[in-house]
């Protein structure tokens, strides 16, 4: 009903709709699942290799493994390396707590680092002066759907320090030419389905174009076993159900096209948020091509302009509202208030706006008066 009305000047504006996606894959999910359906395979099956083989040759990796999710996805590529107990890893401070969890499910120890104050991203300088003896693998986010700064990374890194790139925010996005999820020796990626790419429940999937690190993620998923009840080592249960291959299947089709729409909601809240005073829109690094997974602009006095835009039906949200060090599931890292001044200053700063693909430029009119009223208050 709703989606054939024009939107009315007073309808709440969500942070994500994901309607319009589906409105565009209905029908080929409804056919794929109706095959899925009357053939009762329900795990792995075409449907599975097919997807597989689409989103590897669309990111530019040799292969692409599906899992359960993407938090699975980055234990399993860190499991796939051989890193664990007495390892650590170096994560951005500013990120989705997945990032360092899996980390600790590995066995690893998760080091911390701050990020830069424009881009929110992973800091090199950081990353460099965490470097230890035990340092195994960095773990980029492409946090917002932009990618961090690897080329850099890459520079500073010894040769036995892994980039395991956490993807989940930036499929489709590429960095002076390189596809996320291609630019590091494995990559991790989630389609929760508010992702750019998302299905309709759980999903992830590990990238790499390394012959024996795909053999290896394979067999961790599924039961440490490469043919039926011969198992070599203890693993997980950790596979793509059948039914997501087919909607991430159907939206991979489309997926350039919404992230197109994305860029242009992002050219289009930049032009307009360009006349408000207050607000600092976010920054794109030169030869940087994001897919504006969210659009996260800073201001002052950030819980005052959220509660405004709340209370005028703008659904804004916060990412992340808390730095990994001040949560209290890695409070026994010991990090106090103070050690991430520049993800601490960020976190009281940054709004994220409604984007998804379809968003209107008459919603994106109302969020940004509801944004001018409220920084004015
Ligand atoms: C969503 C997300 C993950 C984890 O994905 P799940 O599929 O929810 O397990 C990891 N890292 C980042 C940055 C994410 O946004």
């Amino acid at each position: 009903m709703t989606s054939t009305n024009p939107t009315r000047s007073t309808d709440p504006i969500p942070l994500v709709d994901l309607a319009a996606q589906h409105a565009q894959v209905a029908d080929d999910v409804a056919r794929g699942w109706s095959d899925v359906l009357s053939s009762t395979a329900f795990v792995g099956g075409p449907q599975v290799a097919g997807f597989e083989a689409a989103f590897a040759s669309y990111v530019g990796a040799a292969h692409c493994v599906g899992v359960a999710n993407g938090t699975d996805a980055i234990e399993l590529a860190l499991r796939a390396l051989g890193v664990g107990p007495g390892d650590e890893c170096i994560v951005p401070a500013n990120t989705f707590i997945a990032t360092a969890e899996a980390v600790v499910r590995a066995g690893a120890t998760p080091v911390l680092v701050d990020c830069r104050a424009d881009t929110a991203l992973i800091d090199t300088d950081a990353t460099f002066a965490a470097l230890t003896p035990r340092t195994r693998a960095v773990l980029p986010v492409h946090l917002y759907g932009q990618m961090a700064e690897v080329e850099a990374l890459t520079a500073i890194l010894p040769p036995e320090v892994t980039i395991v790139e956490d993807a989940a925010q930036s499929q489709g996005a590429r960095r002076h030419g390189l596809g996320s999820g291609a630019v590091g020796r494995i990559a991790a990626t989630s389609f929760y389905p508010g992702k750019n790419l998302g299905a309709y429940g759980d999903g992830g999937a590990v990238l790499t174009s390394d012959d024996a690190l795909a053999d290896a993620v394979r067999l961790l998923g599924s039961h440490g076993s490469a043919r039926k009840y011969e198992h070599s080592t203890v693993g997980f249960n950790s596979r793509l159900d059948t039914l997501q291959a087919v909607v991430l299947s159907a939206k991979l089709r489309r997926l350039d096209a919404w992230n197109d729409e994305r860029r242009m909601a992002a050219k289009r809240y930049d032009a307009l948020l360009a006349g408000v005073d207050g607000v600092t829109t976010p920054v794109v690094d030169a030869g940087s091509e994001p897919v504006w997974h969210l659009y996260v602009v800073q201001v002052d006095h950030r819980d005052e302009v959220l509660g405004g835009l709340h209370a005028a039906g703008i659904g804004a949200g916060i990412h992340y509202p808390t730095p990994l060090h001040l949560t209290g599931a890695f409070a026994d890292l010991g990090l106090r208030s103070g050690a991430f001044p520049v993800a601490e200053w960020l976190a009281g700063r940054i709004l994220s706006l409604p984007i998804y693909p379809g968003i209107t430029g008459a919603q994106q009119e109302r969020v940004v008066e509801a944004m001018a009223a409220a920084v004015k208050r």
